[in-house]
């Protein structure tokens, strides 16, 4: 007979055809969940698995924008607001044409159990649109803003929900929401984060989910006698989360080979150099492949011939998008001997190629506990903006260093507990997964 965990996932694959990114991230949850939801029937008795997997609210809405030409263009918007059982919504906002509802609710489900990891008290949620600002005017990207939030305001608040960044949605983008938003309401609090440090944002919050990442590896490979020190690092992406990733490694004493971006991927076996990555990506909004013109004995590598993950290192940080490292790559890796995989990224690993990894003993750091220093440091920029003070580099680094120890013990602690010690991705949805579904039964059938 189906355990509990098993019918409820048949019934998610039967409900919501079409969403393969959904399923994914719930498929792997779940399995991690039996452990817990199948030996207690209070969860059953109470659907809360159901509930969980279901989300309280799904917005969707129309973007109308006018380009430089004077056409008008159309993009869809999200807000899937998933779980608010332990705090208000938090969660970024993805501009990418990539987006869709399946990748929505992938990354608002995720989102829930990377939010009650940090031990914060935030909801999950995430949004978006398919509009793709590369290639834009900043005055096309100023209108879609306008236009997005011109909807959004409606559904969020700074004690209802809290969208950030994700990809495609910077610190420009950022400043044209929020502009819109304090037009729009005639109030000025901190409803969005990732905002620039001259109106509320925090030091820490744009180097966070990458330095949050290369912490916690950190603390992984510690506590089993080891450092990043000397280590060869292969990074892909070359957005927020890649750079910073590759800045803390650095400082940490790794040497960091590649980045990527959608064109291609470069290899730079001296080590990247960050001034020029930054300088193009951060300033240029230019292409990877600018890297390889500019930087002696860099090679670069267009999309298709080959990938960031051929590249012999001892750890692998994929920084860009959902499903860049499959099973073949994660069989090259640990052919390459690679000991640790940190997840920048929001499930950029496949099932399959996690599951390689796990049973080569590599030590594997999900995506929901990885990636979280992002979302801590937004709520220590929401505690600055509340009290109306501003706090030095120190201590916001200080604070997220603090969190992501808690996060590493959370996640030993809950593998440890259920017999799998070492697995981080059950000990992620597990621990994840406690404190969310402790408040579900607390509040009742809602
Ligand atoms: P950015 O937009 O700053 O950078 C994304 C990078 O990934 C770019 O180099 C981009 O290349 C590349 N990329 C994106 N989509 C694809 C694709 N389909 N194929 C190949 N390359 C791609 O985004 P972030 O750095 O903010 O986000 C990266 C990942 O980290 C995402 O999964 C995001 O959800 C996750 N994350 C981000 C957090 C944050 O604080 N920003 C927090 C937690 C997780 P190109 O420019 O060519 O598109």
């Amino acid at each position: 007979m189906a355990s509990y965990a098993e019918k409820v996932l048949a019934q998610v694959k039967a409900n919501n055809p079409g969403e393969p990114e959904f399923h994914q991230a719930v498929t792997e949850v779940l399995e991690s969940l039996k452990v817990v939801v199948d030996n207690d029937p209070v969860y059953e008795q109470t659907g809360l698995l159901e509930r969980l997997v279901e989300p309280e609210r799904v917005l969707m809405f129309r973007v109308p924008w006018v380009d430089d030409e004077g056409r008008v263009r159309i993009n869809k918007g999200y807000r899937v607001q998933f779980n608010s059982a332990i705090g208000p919504y938090k969660g970024g906002l993805r501009f990418h044409p990539s987006v869709n509802l399946s990748v929505m609710k992938f990354l608002g489900f995720e989102q829930i159990f990377k939010n009650s990891l940090t031990g914060l008290a935030i909801g999950g949620a995430k949004g978006g649109s398919n509009f793709d600002p590369k290639g834009k005017s900043d005055g096309e990207v100023m209108r879609f803003c306008q236009s997005f939030m011109t909807e959004m305001f409606r559904h969020i608040g700074a004690d209802t929900d809290i969208p950030a960044g994700d990809i495609g949605v910077g610190s420009r983008e950022i400043g044209f929401l929020m502009g819109q938003y304090k037009r729009i309401r005639n109030e000025y609090v901190g409803v969005l984060t990732g905002k620039g440090l001259s109106y509320g944002g925090s030091l820490v919050r744009k180097e966070a989910t990458g330095y949050g990442l290369v912490y916690l590896s950190e603390e992984a490979l510690n506590s089993r006698g080891d450092s990043m020190r000397g280590k060869t690092v292969a990074v892909s992406g070359s957005g927020n989360v890649a750079i910073y990733t590759i800045e803390k490694a650095r400082e940490l004493g790794a040497k960091v080979v590649t980045a990527s971006d959608s064109g291609g991927w470069i290899y730079d076996a001296n080590g990247i150099d960050l001034d020029v990555l930054k300088r193009i990506k951060e300033e240029e909004r230019g292409r990877i492949s600018d890297y390889a013109e500019r930087v002696k004995g860099a090679v670069y590598h267009p999309a298709g011939d080959g990938s960031v993950w051929d590249v012999k290192c001892h750890v692998a940080f994929p920084c860009a998008t959902q499903n860049e490292l499959d099973e073949s790559a994660a069989k090259t890796l640990v052919a390459n001997g690679v000991i640790l995989v940190g997840e920048g990224a929001n499930m950029p690993t496949t099932q399959a190629g996690t599951d390689v990894f796990l049973a080569n003993s590599v030590i594997f750091l999900p995506g929901k506990a990885a990636n979280a220093g992002g979302v801590a440091t937004s709520v220590l920029e929401m505690a600055q903006i509340d009290t109306r003070l501003f706090w030095s580099f120190e201590k916001v680094d200080r604070k997220l260093q603090a969190i992501v120890k808690h996060i590493f013990t959370n996640i030993d602690d809950a593998a440890r507990r259920y017999g799998m010690p070492g697995n981080y991705v059950a000990g992620s949805n597990i621990a994840g997964f406690e404190k969310v579904a402790d408040a579900m039964l607390a509040e009742g059938i809602v």
